[in-house]
């Protein structure tokens, strides 16, 4: 493939596809991975993770043959555009990527870019692990019971860019239509209106939650619980429950059983082998994670409780400046961390990179590099239960010793040398 303003790296390989649909590849020994810095702080632990990784890769006797992609800010001096074919190319050929994150403007402006990649690359599934890492300071008086995946549906929902903005015409023609075709004549208030549209379906809600449940069986986990606001919504995110009932009850056999008759038929005794799936509304999720946390494993969520709940997960063990993730769609990933990109704090050399370290850490779990996932795990805990942090943690630790962005990364790197 010719790609306009970056070269691809000549000592690397990509990594080849077997079967998409299987989501089964194989990875060479220094496999092309495109890498994007980001907006704001991603300039800060954008190559910090990049060094991280890299020296995991070479522990494991690998390499990286990274290649620099731009999007937002680099990418508006380098191409005059957010979003560039050149990035959206390298991920889609490279198969597996990584991410910083990229500035969205509030209210006005240019759409989110991470949204515009999720959608155009079909990365339909936002995996957002949340578990506690020794020694780093909480909120809540025992972090450790925190252990639960959040899947997040990435393509639909209020996320889906159908809006219409006040004082426009299709607004206005939005309006009539619903009021006038639709009968719902009393129910947007008269004056300005800016108006979207929730689409949930059955396609997108289907391989979510399968992914969900697949994840938590090859996993050992016990349930999945699918997240909504049902009672309310009762045609999107009650429907989205619905389906993932029939997912649950109609695609695995003895091998998954839902609540309801795991009482009415065992007396609430889970098969060792099966897993659970239930659903709480989302609200009351909200509160479940902080009181009844080691209760729960999977959560398939739809876009926006999604992005809620993983975040208040995320506070619990540490906040966003620890929180990893990853983007998944057929036979393709794309790891990036749960944080924005701070600007306040950009260029500062300060905040923590842990977030994005760790979702390489996913990126490496998913290319079948387990032992170098579990060492750079390993030597993350080991940095920071020596109280060797960054700001975020530093003033909740006491005595804790501050770093910088790149001391961090260094700090990590050494641990990874002593541990290999
Ligand atoms: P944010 O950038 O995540 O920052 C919110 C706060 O979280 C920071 O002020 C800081 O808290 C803490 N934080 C975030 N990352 C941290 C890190 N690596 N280390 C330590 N602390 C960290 O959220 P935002 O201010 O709402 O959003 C800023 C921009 O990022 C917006 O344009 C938004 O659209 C964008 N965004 C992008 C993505 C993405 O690219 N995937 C995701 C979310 C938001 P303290 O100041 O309290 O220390």
């Amino acid at each position: 493939m010719e790609f306009d303003k970056i070269d691809v790296p000549d000592e690397g390989e990509p990594i080849e596809v077997i079967d998409e649909e299987a989501d089964e590849f194989e990875v060479p020994e220094t496999p092309i991975i495109p890498i994007l810095h980001g907006d704001g702080i991603g300039t800060d632990v954008g190559p910090a993770a990049q060094q991280v990784l890299e020296a995991a890769a070479n522990a494991t006797g690998r390499d990286i043959a990274w290649m620099r992609v731009y999007a937002g800010e680099t990418a508006r001096e380098m191409y005059d555009e957010n979003l560039p074919d050149d990035t959206v190319n390298a991920i889609e050929e490279f198969r597996v990527a990584i991410k910083g994150p990229l500035t969205t403007p509030v209210g006005a402006g240019f759409r989110s870019l991470n949204v515009a990649l999720r959608q155009k690359l079909d990365f339909y599934a936002n995996v957002r692990p949340t578990y506690h890492l020794d020694g780093v300071p909480s909120p809540v008086s025992e972090p450790e019971q925190m252990d639960m995946v959040t899947f997040r549906e990435n393509t639909e929902d209020v996320y889906a860019g159908i809006e219409w903005e006040e004082g426009t015409d299709e607004v206005e023609q939005v309006r009539e239509f619903v009021e006038d075709e639709m009968g719902f004549d009393e129910t947007i208030h008269s004056g300005p209106v800016g108006i979207g549209v929730k689409p949930i379906t059955e396609y997108g809600s289907k391989r979510l939650i399968r992914r969900a449940i697949d994840y938590a069986l090859e996993h050992d986990r016990d349930s999945v619980t699918l997240v909504h606001k049902g009672n309310i919504m009762k045609f999107t995110e009650g429907q989205f429950r619905d389906w993932g009932y029939e997912v649950a009850r109609e695609e695995y056999g003895d091998e998954v059983i839902t609540e309801d008759t795991l009482w009415e038929e065992r007396d609430g005794q889970q098969p060792d082998d099966a897993v659970v799936v239930n659903d709480r509304i989302a609200d009351n999720m909200l509160q479940q994670v902080l009181t009844r946390t080691d209760e729960y494993d999977v959560l398939a969520t739809m876009n926006l409780n999604g992005d809620y709940i993983s975040d208040a997960c995320g506070a619990q063990i540490g906040g966003l400046g620890i929180a990893p993730g990853a983007n998944f769609g057929d036979a393709r990933c794309l790891a990036e961390p749960v944080h924005g990109s701070a600007p306040k704090y950009a260029g500062q050399d300060k905040v923590n990179p842990t977030a994005m370290i760790l979702s390489g850490v996913l990126m490496f779990d998913y290319m079948g590099w387990g032992d170098a996932a579990q060492l750079v795990k390993d030597a993350v805990e080991e940095t920071i239960s020596s109280k060797q942090v960054t700001y975020d943690l530093e003033r909740q630790i006491e005595g804790g010793d501050k770093l910088a962005t790149s001391e961090f990364a260094e700090a990590v790197v050494e641990n990874i040398e002593q541990l290999a």
